[in-house]
């Protein structure tokens, strides 16, 4: 993941080193290679044009600096903005004042929610809560059981509906769940949801009707980010239809370019929270940006 990008990134500003006063000229070609490398890296256009504007904008006006040269200047205005579109602070997770805090996870099938759940439950596990997992994925065969296999290996319990019962309702698995972790004291309750192939309504109705069920502190959107600008596409979708507060990356280890991860918080205005980079349970870290910059960056 960046690999392209930052190699690009890398030469471009690799080549204003050595040259004393940058001229508007410089920093003109340098924001339009930097932008070509964006563009290629797959970052939505208006992700693009906002961040070059800034970056020149910022460059042209720089204070000559005694600490800095041109060529460091123009580096630290690049990843101050690379920090900023990928979100700024490290968020952290938004807590319930009464317990059981509720997190909804919802995306499309595929993206990786279940394994996701799996890993969340185990970092919150690590910190000290005691989470009860939900499996309202009741459309894919099998994904009951999936959950159940991955709560065994996170060492978090599963509440599922009953087997022999037929499909089930997801909306009233989901409600007798917080009852359940109510009950049982369990202070985080890890909700997974049904994912289609593509966006359609009956997913998105049944996802806002868990919602409105369980009414969650956090409504995270579980999105792979290899699917590149799709990703956009699919958060505008969720963002319109269920709505949520936060979104996880997933398949950071794969060899996408990029641009998913570039363009998602800009384009739906929520932060990303957390990042997953593989199929084990440790694969997991809650998302910083300006590491993820530094990265970038090379
Ligand atoms: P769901 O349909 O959204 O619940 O997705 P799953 O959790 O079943 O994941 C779909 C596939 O992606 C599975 O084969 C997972 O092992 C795999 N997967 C999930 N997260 C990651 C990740 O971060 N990296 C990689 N390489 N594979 C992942």
């Amino acid at each position: 993941m960046f690999d392209t990008l930052s190699d690009r990134l890398t030469t471009v500003l690799k080549n204003l080193r050595g040259k004393g006063r940058l001229s508007d000229a410089d920093i003109d070609a340098t924001c339009r290679e930097i932008r070509i490398a964006l563009l290629e890296a797959d970052v939505a256009l208006p992700v693009v044009r906002q961040f070059i504007a800034q970056v020149k904008e910022r460059a042209k006006g720089a204070e000559v600096s005694e600490a800095l040269n041109p060529a460091q200047q123009v580096v630290k205005i690049v990843n101050e903005e690379l920090i900023g579109i990928l979100g700024g602070e490290t968020r952290r997770l938004n807590l319930a004042k009464t317990a059981p805090t509720v997190i909804m996870l919802a995306g499309l099938q595929g993206a990786g929610k279940t394994t996701l759940a799996g890993k969340l439950a185990k970092f919150l596990a690590g910190q000290g809560h005691t989470p009860l997992l939900v499996a309202c994925d009741l459309q894919r065969p099998n994904a009951v059981n999936q959950l159940q296999v991955v709560g065994e290996r996170a060492g978090v319990p599963v509440y599922a509906p009953e087997p022999g019962n037929g499909v089930g309702d997801p909306v009233d698995v989901a409600r007798r769940a917080i009852e359940e972790a109510r009950r049982a004291q369990h202070d985080m309750v890890l909700v997974d949801t049904a994912g289609r192939l593509g966006v359609d309504e009956e997913l998105m109705r049944q996802a806002a009707d868990i919602r409105d069920a369980v009414q969650p502190d956090e409504i995270l959107f579980v999105v792979d980010a290899m699917i590149g600008q799709d990703a956009v596409t699919t958060a505008e979708a969720f963002r319109d239809g269920v709505g949520f507060t936060g979104v996880v990356l997933t398949k950071l280890d794969g060899d996408a370019r990029g641009g998913a991860a570039l363009s998602v918080r800009h384009v739906t205005g929520q932060p990303i929270l957390f990042a997953s980079s593989g199929e084990k349970l440790e694969d997991f870290d809650v998302f910083h940006p300006d590491r993820m910059a530094s990265r970038i960056l090379g």
